[in-house]
C-alpha cells in the first residue's frame, strides 16, 4: 500500500514538472535554466583553456638548435652540392620489377665509392654489393653490445616525362642563384642517399668512430617493390645474424611547410598505409546493339564504380591522429590550441576539419578508379568490361576487411571483384611505438629534427606512400620514415611529377639531420634486448 502511494506521488511529481516544460515555463525557471547552461558552458571552455594550459607548460623544452656550419664548418658546402650534381646525372631508372637500367645504376655505384674514400676505406666500414647493385654498408661501433640501428634510401628514380619538364630530367641544372637543382631523385631519394653518405665521410674523415653501430642500406629497385634490392638486403642482414635492429629510419615524409599558414611540421612516417588493387568485372550476354539488353556489361560496371565512389570508406579517427593532433596543438594560435587540446570534447569538429584538406588522405582508406575497359565496337554490345580500384589502406583496417565492404557497396551479384593479379597487395605496416618520453628510438629521431628545424613540430603520421622499409618489418618495431628537406606544400607534387628540385639549404640540412641522428644514436641508453648475433658486421 505505501508503496503503492509512493509511486503515486512521484507520477504526480513528473507530470507536473513536464507539464512546467511543455506547457507554460515560468520566467524564473527559464532563467535559471539559462543560467544553468551558461555555468556549464563557462565551466568546460575553463576546464578547456586549463588543460590547454598544463600541456604548455609541462612540455619538455627543445633541444638546443644546431647551425650547418657550428662548430668546425663541416658542411663541404660546395663539395657536397658537386657531388650530388653528379649523383643526379646516373639515369638509374626503374620501369618495372626486375627491369632497370642495370648499367647506369652499377655505374653509380662505383662512382659512390670513388666519391666517399673516407667511407669505402675506412677500417670501420665493411661494404658489400648486394644482388648486384644494391649496397649494404656496415659501420662499426665501439660498443658491440649495443643494438645496431638502419639508415635507408634508395638509388633508383622514376622515369623522366622529358616533354612535360623545363629543365633537363638528369641536367642536374642549377637555378642562377645557384640555390636550387633540377633533376630527377634530387628529393626522391639521392639527395637523401649523398645526405647519409656526407654525414657518414664527414665523421669518418675527422677520425672518430660511432659508439653505436649502424648499416646503411642502399636499394636499387626502391620504385618497383624492392624484391631485388631491400628485400635481398635484409636476407643478408639474417644470414648475417642480425635480425633484430634498433631502429630504421627511411625515406618518407618531409619538413613541411603551408599545410597550416605560419606552421611548419616534420612528418614522421610511423605507419605505412597498405595497398590493394582491384579488378572489378562484368560478363554479361553480348550481341548486336539494334537489340540491347536493358544494362550492358559497361551499365552494370558504371553503376558499381559509382556506388564505390559515393560510399568512401569512413573516417577514422584513431589513437595515431589523436597523438598527431595533440602535438600539433600547442604550436597553434589560440582559439586553435585550445580545440586541438581538448579531443574529448571538439573531436567531431577536428575530424571534420580533417577531413577537408589534404589530411583526409590519413584518416581514411581511399578509393581511386583508375583503370577502366569495356566495349570492342560501337555496334556490338560487350560481352565484358572491368575497372582496377586502388585502395589505399588505413592502418587500423585490413585488406579483407576492405574487399568485404567493397563488395557490400556494390551490392550485385552480377559483379565479381577480385584482387588484381600481378599486384602484390599489401596490409598497413604496424605503427611504429613514438612516445618520445618512453620511446627512445622516437626521441632520437625527433630530438635530431629538433636540432635542425627548431621551428618545426616533429608530427607522428601516417605515411601514405610505400617504401622499402616492407622487406623489414620483423627486424624492429621502431621504423620512421622521414626525409629530412623543407618543402612547401606547394611542391609535393614535383615528386614524382615535373622540374624536381632540391634547394641548397634543404640538402645541407639533411647533412646536418644525419650527422646529428648519428650522434643521438650513441646515447648510451639502452632499452633494447641484447644482441643475438653470430657472426661480425
Ligand atoms: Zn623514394
Amino acid at each position: 500500500m505505501n508503496s503503492f502511494s509512493s509511486v503515486l506521488r512521484r507520477n504526480h511529481k513528473i507530470s507536473c514538472l513536464s507539464a512546467d516544460l511543455g506547457g507554460h515555463i515560468s520566467m524564473q525557471t527559464l532563467a535559471k535554466l539559462i543560467a544553468y547552461l551558461f555555468l556549464a558552458l563557462i565551466s568546460v571552455l575553463v576546464l578547456c583553456c586549463m588543460r590547454t594550459a598544463v600541456l604548455i607548460y609541462t612540455r619538455p623544452p627543445p633541444p638546443p638548435p644546431c647551425a650547418r656550419n657550428e662548430t668546425e664548418g663541416y658542411i663541404d658546402s660546395a663539395g657536397s652540392w658537386g657531388r650530388l650534381k653528379r649523383a643526379v646525372q646516373f639515369e638509374t631508372v626503374s620501369y618495372s620489377p626486375h627491369h632497370y637500367n642495370k648499367q647506369q645504376i652499377e655505374a653509380f655505384g662505383r662512382y659512390l665509392t670513388q666519391a666517399f674514400p673516407s667511407i669505402f676505406h675506412s677500417r670501420y666500414v665493411r661494404h658489400d654489393i648486394i644482388n648486384g647493385y644494391s649496397m649494404l654498408l656496415a659501420v662499426r661501433g665501439k660498443n658491440a653490445s649495443l643494438q645496431p640501428y638502419m639508415l635507408m634510401a634508395h638509388m633508383d628514380v622514376v622515369p623522366v616525362v622529358q616533354s612535360e619538364w623545363v629543365w633537363n630530367g638528369f641536367g642536374a641544372n642549377e637555378s642562377p642563384d645557384g640555390n636550387r637543382m633540377y633533376g630527377r631523385g634530387v628529393i626522391d631519394n639521392k639527395g637523401q642517399l649523398m645526405a647519409i653518405l656526407e654525414a657518414l665521410s664527414y665523421m669518418l674523415n675527422k677520425g672518430d668512430q660511432p659508439v653505436r653501430s649502424f648499416f646503411v642500406s642502399l636499394g636499387h629497385d626502391e620504385e618497383v617493390g624492392g624484391e631485388d634490392g631491400a628485400a635481398q638486403v635484409a636476407n643478408e642482414l639474417r644470414r648475417r645474424g642480425y635480425n633484430q635492429l634498433a631502429f630504421i629510419v627511411d625515406e618518407g615524409m618531409v619538413v613541411l611547410d603551408g599545410l597550416i599558414p605560419g606552421f611548419s611540421f616534420a612528418g614522421v612516417g610511423v605507419t605505412e598505409k597498405g595497398s590493394l588493387n582491384l579488378n572489378i568485372s562484368v560478363r554479361a550476354e553480348g550481341g548486336h546493339s539494334s537489340m540491347p539488353p536493358a544494362q550492358s556489361s559497361i551499365g552494370i560496371l558504371a553503376t558499381a564504380v559509382s556506388r564505390l565512389e559515393s560510399n568512401p570508406h569512413p573516417l577514422i579517427f584513431d589513437e595515431l591522429t589523436e597523438d598527431f593532433v595533440e602535438k600539433i596543438a600547442l604550436d597553434l594560435p589560440f582559439p586553435l590550441n585550445v580545440i586541438c587540446s581538448n579531443i574529448w570534447i571538439f573531436k567531431p569538429l577536428i575530424k571534420w576539419v580533417l577531413s577537408k584538406g589534404m589530411t583526409k588522405s590519413m584518416i581514411q582508406t581511399t578509393t581511386a578508379v583508375t583503370m577502366i575497359h569495356g566495349g570492342l565496337k560501337s555496334n556490338v554490345i560487350p560481352p565484358s568490361a572491368w575497372a582496377i580500384v586502388n585502395h589505399r589502406i588505413h592502418p587500423s583496417q585490413t585488406i579483407q576487411q576492405i574487399i568485404d565492404r567493397d563488395i557490400a557497396v556494390i551490392n550485385d551479384d552480377r559483379v565479381h571483384v577480385e584482387k588484381m593479379k600481378n599486384f602484390v597487395a599489401a596490409e598497413a605496416h604496424p605503427v611504429s611505438p613514438h612516445d618520445p618520453t618512453k620511446d627512445w628510438p622516437y626521441h632520437v629521431l625527433e630530438k635530431s629534427v629538433r636540432q635542425i628545424y627548431p621551428k618545426a613540430v616533429a608530427l607522428p603520421v601516417s605515411m601514405v606512400a610505400n617504401t622499402d622499409t616492407r622487406h623489414f618489418l620483423d627486424f624492429t618495431k621502431h621504423i620512421f620514415r622521414h626525409n629530412p628537406v623543407r618543402l612547401h606544400v606547394k611542391e609535393l607534387p614535383m615528386i614524382h611529377g615535373r622540374d624536381e628540385f632540391i634547394t641548397r639549404s634543404s640538402f645541407e640540412s639533411s647533412i646536418n639531420f644525419f650527422y646529428h641522428l648519428m650522434l643521438n644514436a650513441n646515447e648510451k641508453v639502452e632499452v633494447l634486448p641484447p644482441l643475438e648475433h653470430t657472426t661480425e658486421l
